[in-house]
């Protein structure tokens, strides 16, 4: 379908990931007859849809059950969920050659109910959430949901006299660097609908236009951190040792260390992808202090490290990718002030885009999913009537039980950004009756710091960013913005020695003639972290023509 053949929906979701597919499917299964269409900017499906995640598969029951009782046995979702996890290994690593088990820790947080025992993951799933996402697409597509891809959204229309959202303005296609129109130029369509549903991701662009525009309040700084991900192809007997169905995560080095070390929060993740395949992550909280440090270099220390290295020494990287998570929590959500609402009028967020990760978990998949059902049931319900909708998905969200989980873990993140990983993380078992402590947006914090670890070898970013297969049309205008060229080049090189061009995991930005600039805007990720934490917030990231950016298959 091209842009022109579509101008009007009931029921338009913004982004094709897990939680805008279950709302589609949610409602659809309802209202046989609902129009609803889902765009998503990724060219195919599950393309922008990266991580190896740990699934709590109850949601998909309550997604999937009432339409199909045997979804269990298809081929995709055995597929999809082919490794139970059966071994949870959680480690301290505090040096490049030594490691000990913390996992008692979880089983005396368990045995005393404290909030610590919620990180264990034995009998949850270990998925590739590109490939879920395809399945649930395929899904929605059988059930005659309009799922269109190759769509990216730039903004939201409003009627001027009454404020509602009508529709969504599509990104302009056909323009050359500069601007000027190509002979191939197309207007960005504007889709109207009556009911919008922002599902995008962390730090989605529309969402955060809206949540600006409609006065939406977050209690606390929404707080990110990136995770750089590889797939390592090992090989038989690599694999064997590391056994299908084991999970490691694993805190310390290289990013905190008790002594002098860096505070940095964060940890590294091995999980099993497919036969002989190997997830491989760093997963760093933004607030870093450091301005030479690259959550890659990071990685390269973890893959270096002792107990990691022997899975993965001599394999073979297939894929790569990068992408944020947010991690602020409960009192991050994006509320109505006057109704607390997760949304007004006619428009929902959901998903990483509200931002409902529960980090004592790491985990925020079935919260996606769940807010997804949430959202499609309570369009269903209260039909025509925006205002109840709104309420009714949040009341739906404490049902499906996503609130309990955010309020269990609502000071986590907080308390570990004020007190630093060694003290905050034991500290915040003491959950609910700690204050909220008020912590800086995260591009706050940086410093001219150096990172103590740094690896002596450069990370390979041409080869990471090849991993990922992403591609943008090379003519179009950038879609990242620095705002002052002067400050970049005088304020931030002098205090920060220009920090993104270290950060950036694509090499996006590079220094020209003395200049920082986005050099290479057709390798970004769509990751989003220099729009986060650039030290001076210099940096906008806006939405390339659709069908552009990361191409994940399982990554
Ligand atoms: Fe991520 Fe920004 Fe680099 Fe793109 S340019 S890969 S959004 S840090």
């Amino acid at each position: 379908m091209s842009q022109n053949e579509l101008n009007k929906t009931s029921v338009l979701i913004v982004g094709a990931g897990p939680a805008g597919l279950a709302a589609a499917i949610t409602l659809k299964n309802k209202q046989p007859e609902a129009e609803i269409c889902v765009i998503d900017k990724a060219a195919e499906a599950g393309n922008h849809n990266l991580s190896g995640a740990i699934l709590e598969p109850d949601c998909l029951s309550t997604l999937l059950d009432t339409i199909n009782k045997d979804w269990k046995e298809s081929e995709q979702a055995q597929d999809v969920l082919a490794y139970k996890v059966t071994k949870d290994n959680l480690l301290f690593l505090a040096s490049k050659n030594f490691h000990f088990s913390i996992a008692f820790s979880i089983k005396i947080a368990k045995k005393f109910n404290l909030n610590f025992g919620q990180m264990s993951y034995e009998g949850n799933y270990i998925v590739s959430i590109s490939k879920l996402t395809k399945w649930l697409c395929q899904t929605a597509k059988e059930m005659g949901i309009e799922v269109i891809h190759g769509f990216a959204a730039e903004d939201i229309i409003y009627d001027a006299e009454n404020g509602v959202a009508t529709g969504v303005k599509l990104v302009d296609q056909g323009l050359d660097k500069e601007g000027n129109k190509q002979p191939n130029y197309t207007e960005g369509e504007i889709i109207n609908a009556d009911m919008i549903i922002l599902a995008e991701g962390c730090d989605g662009l529309l969402t955060e236009k809206f949540i600006e525009k409609a006065g939406l309040v977050r209690q606390a700084n929404q707080l990110y951190s990136v995770g750089v991900k590889e797939v390592i192809r090992v090989s038989d007997a690599q694999f064997k040792k590391f056994t299908a169905g084991r999970v490691v995560h694993a805190m310390g080095y290289p990013i905190w260390t008790p002594v002098l070390g860096p505070g940095m929060f964060g940890g590294g993740v091995l999980m099993p992808v497919s036969e002989n395949h190997i997830w491989v992550g760093m997963i760093v909280g933004l607030d870093w202090k450091y301005c030479d440090f690259s959550p890659q270099d990071a990685l390269t220390n973890f893959k270096n490290q002792r107990f990691v290295r022997k899975f993965i020494e001599g394999g073979t990287i297939v894929e790569a990718g990068a992408k944020m998570i947010p991690e602020g929590g409960y009192y991050a959500l994006p509320r109505n002030p006057a109704t607390s609402g997760i949304g007004k009028g006619n428009v929902l967020i959901l998903g990483d885009g509200a931002g409902f990760v529960n980090m004592l978990k790491i985990k925020g998949l079935h919260n996606a999913i769940k807010s997804g059902i949430a959202a499609g049931r309570a369009i269903a319900e209260c039909e025509n009537n925006p205002a109840a909708t709104v309420s009714k998905y949040t009341e739906l969200l404490n049902t499906l039980g996503v609130m309990r989980e955010m309020k269990d873990a609502a000071k986590f993140r907080q308390t570990v950004a004020k007190l630093g990983p060694l003290i905050g993380m034991p500290i915040s078992v003491f959950g609910d009756k700690l204050p909220l402590f008020k912590v800086e947006k995260d591009y706050l914090v940086m410093t001219s710091k150096k990172y103590k670890y740094k690896p002596g070898k450069s990370y390979d970013k041409d080869t990471f960013t090849a991993l990922a297969a992403t591609e943008h049309r090379e003519e179009q205008p950038s879609h990242l913005t620095i705002i002052n060229r002067n400050t970049c080049a005088q304020e931030c090189r002098e205090k920060y020695d220009s920090p993104c061009i270290t950060f950036c995991p694509a090499g996006v930005y590079e220094m020209i003639a003395g200049q920082v600039k986005p050099a290479n805007p057709s390798n970004c990720l769509h990751c989003k972290t220099c729009q986060r934490k650039c030290p001076l917030d210099n940096i906008r990231w806006t939405v390339p023509e659709g069908g552009g950016g990361p191409r994940y298959k399982t990554v």
